[in-house]
């Protein structure tokens, strides 16, 4: 199979929880891992005479999320009855919007490892209800329902058939999940269901413009199985057409252990779904005041932030990207930079230290920035090398504490009279006669060696300016 003579076309239709304490259309509880079925009402029961009404907190989310995505918010949008029959699905239709979305047309760029810089459309976002919850795993060869999720606030956000791999596929994830944890809207926590994506792929081959049947690939649970399960399905429809087969237009279900796609039932089309307005509900009609408060409500977006960093702290694109990973990282930089220290300094030291302490530790930075200023001080003044600040790094966020006092105490500050240099030089030039004799032959590129064996030799306390200096003026003689 010849991948480069074929293109991927994936488009990503994203469902979002948003982040309120009751659901879309009743008062019961979002609180995740109750007891099956102890958060719902005769409402998000579907019970016959039962009336919904809407959650104006949810409506405020999902205009922010849709303002975030650069959208058009349509003044008024309707909600649609999607009909159609699932265990975990009690009144027969799930609420959500059709042919009149809340809002339509905005973008989302990221960054393609294939192609840089990529702006993808969205679509449309539109507003829904989640259905419950099928358990297969709780009763020996039985299925049960649990109906608390039934009636929770969903966002969908449909992009156009704008990525071209597996792994943009991931990169427009990942960006998406970013930005809606930016403005605060969603957990965006795939393990607890809160971020679902379902894919729809089709394959092409190279040059071609028209689209070709796609089949939607769902199932897809875990953040590491996005690359993976749509690199399968890709391999799956470019077999199939090399070999004279065509795709089908179906619906494929991710098996993340074998690693495999299998068709679960073909396609749906949308006139399938008998989509029609709500009766229950009257059109969904948002003022300009309340859009505007939704406008302010905002924080900085992670572009915006990025730019911003770029320009204020003359930092590369890529270092600032980093930087602004997350607004906790984004805010511990500028405090770091505010502390006093030099930004480029700062950003080379949130990047590798104090991100890869924070991995390890539940994502908690746990140096404070004032301390990690102190600690890129000391560096900067020669008390401090780059080896022993990095031991007091590790010190600090363990154990807390000043980061000068613990450096004295862990005899780290860097020894910087000459003398003391001197003997460290003597005894390593002694030990090493074959490399002095190559370095006088003028090899002279021994001479990181040599420094980084007075390094050694004094467990990193040497001024390492200084003992090149020392040690250019011995082999000198
Ligand atoms: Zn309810
Ligand atoms: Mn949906």
């Amino acid at each position: 199979m010849t991948t480069a003579a074929w293109e991927t076309v994936i488009g990503l239709e994203t469902h979002v929880q948003l982040r309120t304490k009751s659901k879309m259309f009743c008062g019961c509880a979002t609180a995740f891992g109750a007891p099956p079925n102890t958060q719902v009402c005769p409402v998000c029961l579907g019970l016959p005479g039962a009336l919904p009404a809407p959650n104006g907190a949810a409506i405020g989310l999902a205009v922010r999320g849709a303002l975030a995505l650069g959208c058009t918010v349509h003044p008024r949008s309707i909600f649609a009855r999607k009909n159609y029959f699932y265990p975990d699905l009690p009144k027969g239709y799930q609420i959500s919007q059709f042919d009149q979305p809340l809002a339509t047309s905005g973008t989302l760029s990221f960054v393609s490892a294939e192609r840089g810089f990529v702006t993808a459309t969205i679509v449309r976002l539109h507003l829904e209800e989640d259905a419950g919850k099928s358990v297969h795993d709780r009763f020996p060869k039985a299925t049960a329902v649990d109906l608390n999720r039934s009636g929770v606030p969903l966002i969908e956000i449909v992009s156009g058939p704008d990525l071209r791999s597996p792994a943009e596929a991931r990169a427009y994830l990942q960006t998406l999940k970013q930005l809606l944890e930016y403005i605060g809207i969603s957990d965006c926590d795939m393990e607890k269901g809160s971020l679902r994506v379902d894919a729809n792929v089709s394959v092409r081959r190279a040059g071609e413009t028209a689209l070709n049947t796609r089949t939607e690939v769902k199932n897809i649970n875990a953040f590491s199985f996005v690359e993976k399960a749509l690199t399968v399905e890709r391999d799956r429809q470019i077999a199939l057409v090399e070999s004279g087969g065509s795709v089908t237009q179906q619906t494929m279900l991710y098996d993340s252990k074998e690693n495999t796609v299998r068709p679960q039932r073909s396609k749906e089309e949308s006139h399938d779904y008998r989509y029609f307005p709500e009766p229950d509900l009257p059109p969904l009609v948002l003022t300009p005041e309340f859009v505007a408060e939704q406008q302010s409500e905002l924080p900085e977006l992670p572009a915006a932030k990025r730019d911003r960093f770029v320009a204020a702290y003359a930092l590369t694109r890529e270092h600032a990207t980093v930087v602004t990973s997350s607004r906790a990282v984004a805010d511990y930089y500028e405090h770091v930079v505010h502390a006093g220290a030099e930004p480029q300094a700062a950003a080379n030291w949130v990047m590798t230290e104090a991100l890869a302490d924070a991995k390890d530790h539940q994502e908690q930075l746990r140096v404070a920035p004032g301390a990690l200023a102190q600690i890129i001080a000391l560096v900067k003044g020669g008390t401090l090398s780059n080896q022993a600040a990095k031991k007091v790094f590790g010190e600090v966020a363990a154990k807390g504490g000043e980061p000068r006092t613990i450096a004295e105490a862990l005899g780290l500050i860097q020894v910087a009279d000459s003398n003391v240099v001197a003997g460290w030089v003597t005894d390593v030039l002694g030990a090493h006669a074959p490399e002095v004799g190559r370095y006088k032959n003028g090899e002279t590129k021994l001479m990181a060696f040599f420094v980084g064996q007075v390094m050694r030799a004094s467990k990193g306390k040497a001024d390492p300016k200084l003992a090149q200096r020392v040690l250019e003026e011995k082999l000198a003689s």
